[in-house]
């Protein structure tokens, strides 16, 4: 199994060396090889995606992602910046698959901004379209407006568009994602307005016919939006296309109210994937070795799960976090009175002890 490491900027070099750890304590075999990436990327090469960093990431079992971005790398232009690293292996990796689970460890309940009763135990799942949508449709572009009553006027524009292919691919990944967990899958959509989403909506329904386990109901996207805080346990699986994914997957993060806890994955269609934290590079806070590495350590254990198919390893990480968070132990992120508050790598030496 060779596994590309790639640090990125900010925290990123903190967090991931955290999770080879504990990569390395479950298995000493797994091959790893770490490249530059994001700003970092482009200091050493003068690209955020170096062609060695490619060519690694596409040779690679699965990618083991920090974060990107510092704000002296604000100013560069657009196709320099450190996010066209991420958008760039997404598009060449083809990771249309975005799974972003939230969920709320009882110990850290408190941390939530919603009512305890309403968030302990919550535990679902968000299944993203990444490489479609409104973000990639063309025509796209500001100009002057050919007609309609604002016609003369300068106006912008961009297209929603799903082909067939890229609904059913999306529809697939959740559908079996829901058969490893509870077997429920919500489709959101805005199917009231948009031909867009009416297709959507189509085409999943015409999925789940391989899938007859599986309950499947459709939300409107306004409507997911409230039930998110309003009983966001009723969820098991959400599936939705790009735009409302990147709106309600950030929603159901923030009901943990940690955001140093939510891994992700990005996957393909033969489950090679590239897992990462939910959260950025946190340039606030790079190198002074208080960041928590509990989220990019959780993505490790999805990688394990998902591309390299060693659920029971996945599972004593996560057992191992657990089993941390019970002890009391708290990088300051989700720190509170009265329990041990630890560094970046005593974090990963307590994850590390309790596997
Ligand atoms: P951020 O997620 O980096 O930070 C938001 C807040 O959360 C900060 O106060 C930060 O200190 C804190 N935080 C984040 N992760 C933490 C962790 N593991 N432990 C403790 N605290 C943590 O978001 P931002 O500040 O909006 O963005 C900073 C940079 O990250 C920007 O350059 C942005 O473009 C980039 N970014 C990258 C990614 C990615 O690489 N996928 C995602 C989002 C933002």
């Amino acid at each position: 199994m060779k596994i590309a490491i790639l640090p990125g900027d900010g925290i990123g070099p903190e967090i991931v060396g955290q999770a080879v750890r504990v990569l390395k304590a479950l298995d000493e075999t797994f091959e790893m090889e770490s490249a530059d990436v994001g700003g970092a990327g482009y200091a050493a090469h003068g690209h955020p995606l170096p062609e060695a960093t490619l060519k690694l990431a596409k040779e690679a079992d699965a990618i083991l992602f920090g974060a990107v971005g510092d704000f002296q790398y604000d100013n560069l232009e657009r196709h320099l910046r450190p996010e066209q690293a991420i958008l760039g292996l997404r598009s060449n990796l083809g990771l249309f698959a975005n799974l972003r689970p939230a969920i709320l460890y009882p110990q850290l309940a408190g941390a939530s901004t919603l009512k305890f009763d309403i968030v302990s135990g919550l535990n679902l799942m968000i299944v993203r379209e990444l490489t479609g949508d409104i973000y990639f449709g063309q025509p796209r572009g500001i100009r002057t407006a050919p007609d309609g009553a604002f016609k003369g006027e300068r106006e912008g524009f961009d297209t929603m568009r799903y082909a067939e292919t890229e609904v059913r691919r999306i529809a697939h990944v959740a559908f079996q994602t829901a058969m490893k967990r509870e077997k429920c899958l919500t489709s959101v959509d805005k199917a009231n307005v948009l031909e867009t989403s009416q297709f959507w909506r189509e085409i999943v329904i015409d999925v789940h016919k391989e899938y007859p386990e599986v309950s499947l109901d459709h939300m409107y996207v306004d409507n997911a939006a409230m039930q998110l805080v309003r009983a966001p346990k009723k969820f098991d699986v959400v599936v939705t296309g790009n735009m409302f994914g990147d709106i309600l997957s950030d929603a159901a993060a923030m009901l943990t109210g940690s955001i140093g806890m939510l891994p992700s994955a990005s996957l393909d269609a033969n489950n090679k994937g590239l897992y990462e934290p939910s959260h950025g590079s946190a340039p606030d806070i790079a190198g002074k070795g208080i960041a928590n590495p509990l989220a990019t350590i959780l993505s490790a254990a999805m990688m394990l799960r998902y591309s390299l198919n060693r659920a029971e390893q996945a599972a004593r990480v996560e057992a191992a976090v657990q089993s941390v968070l019970e002890q009391g132990i708290r990088t300051a992120d989700i720190h509170e009175p009265g329990l041990k508050l630890v560094s970046t790598s005593e974090m990963g030496d307590a994850v590390v002890a309790a596997l």
